[in-house]
């Protein structure tokens, strides 16, 4: 009686150490595995009264094991969220069933829910949801902290989970895509940037700023650094590496090697997010600022390359010289009128009828350019050099 009373102590101080162990480096979320095997080495000495000794040491030996468990996990994956009720972050409820939609809460059984950016700025009050659907709107971006994200969470289902823990999120959009997985043009994105803190293999802290949305997450970082909006690809280098300078901090904490405990600096966390909302918002209006620059310029300069064709291939007699105004105007088909000042610059197009043109010729507003003025007209045309302050200025 009294041996399996104590082979039963034994096993259960075993199995508390184990267990402590556990958690202490991963946190309270269990091993996947409903089973595994673990295989202790030690020795005993039987002249000093059953002296037992491991080597490594069993703290060692099951800590090898245990990070062994976790190595095959893939708690954390970019361009999703972990689902803690279905213990992966491969099943349907890790990402986004729309483009439109952002990362809402953890249910109480640990599964991610999403909603569409616009329901989730109402749920907060936040009126900048008008902004959302206006043309020019730029980008808005709501901060929020990682404690609302898990608020209706159960403990038993991850909420306090160290593996995978959301430490604040910026629900921000919409970004025009180039082009949609489905084809459609220009489709609008919502993105959920997640501050998430994981554990490696070997129970070391990870950061990670993730990118969730309703699209492939390989293409959507290609699309982010092909230039594609220089602004908010900047607001999210900044924080990307702000979040990575913070994990160097945070292990070097982990190991004694700051002032700082690693839970301060983690504490960091929100500020870092919280930046990255604004510069979103600040990117997003500068984008939406140079897509309208882009779209005026690309508005004046049709008509000068047109011009230019009209000139090049102007009718005999269709060449002006409007003498009060100083400019020489060349008609093209289609009632396209353009005016040039001396220098061969483009001055404006403008729509002018055959009768218009012969009451200017009647009122000697106009004269017909002869043949040599013609060809001099055309020379100073192709010739022009436009002053400094004619060239626009380089995107930024
Ligand atoms: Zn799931």
């Amino acid at each position: 009686m009294r041996s399996v009373r104590r082979e039963h102590a034994a096993c259960d101080a075993l199995r508390t150490f184990l267990r402590d162990l556990h958690e202490s480096r991963f946190g309270r979320v269990l091993p996947r595995q409903e089973e595994a095997e673990l295989v202790l080495k030690l020795k005993a000495r039987p002249g000093e009264d059953w002296a037992l000794s491991f080597h490594p040491s069993l703290g060692e030996q099951l800590t090898a094991q245990l990070d062994d468990w976790q190595a095959g996990r893939n708690v954390y994956r970019e361009g999703r969220a972990y689902c803690f009720r279905c213990d992966t972050s491969e099943c349907e409820h890790a990402r986004p069933a729309s483009p439109l939609e952002v990362f809402k809460e953890y249910a109480p059984n640990g599964m991610p829910e999403w909603h569409e950016l616009a329901q989730a700025l109402l749920a907060a009050g936040d009126d900048r949801v008008d902004r959302l659907y206006r043309e020019g709107g730029g980008i808005v971006a709501m901060f929020q902290p990682g404690r609302l994200l898990r608020s209706r969470q159960l403990s038993s289902f991850g909420r306090s989970s160290r593996t995978y823990a959301i430490l604040a999120q910026v629900a921000a959009g919409f970004f025009q895509m180039a082009r949609g997985a489905t084809g459609e043009t220009a489709p609008r994105l919502a993105v959920s940037f997640q501050a998430v803190e994981g554990r490696g293999a070997q129970g070391e802290l990870l950061l990670r700023l993730n990118l969730v949305a309703g699209t492939d997450p390989v293409e959507l970082r290609e699309q982010l650094a092909s230039g594609w909006q220089p602004a908010l690809y900047r607001a999210w280098k900044t924080a990307a590496q702000e979040i990575e300078r913070l994990e160097r901090l945070a292990r070097e904490a982990a190991q004694g090697g700051t002032a700082e405990s690693m839970s301060e600096i983690l504490r960091r966390v929100p500020g870092v997010m919280r930046r990255l909302a604004e510069s979103l918002e600040r990117g997003g209006r500068q984008e939406a600022r140079r897509t309208h620059h882009v779209e005026r310029r690309r508005q004046e300069q049709r008509p000068v390359h047109k011009a230019l064709e009209d000139v090049r291939a102007v009718a005999a007699g269709m060449a002006f010289e409007d003498e009060k105004a100083g400019t020489t105007v060349a008609c093209g088909p289609q009632s396209r009128a353009h005016a040039f000042n001396r220098d061969g610059r483009h001055v404006t197009s403008f729509v002018l009828r055959p009768q218009a043109i012969d009451l200017r010729l009647r009122t000697r507003r106009w004269r017909v350019l002869t043949p040599e003025e013609v060809a001099e007209f055309k020379r100073r045309v192709e010739q022009y050099v436009p002053d400094q302050k004619d060239i626009a200025p380089p995107l930024s």
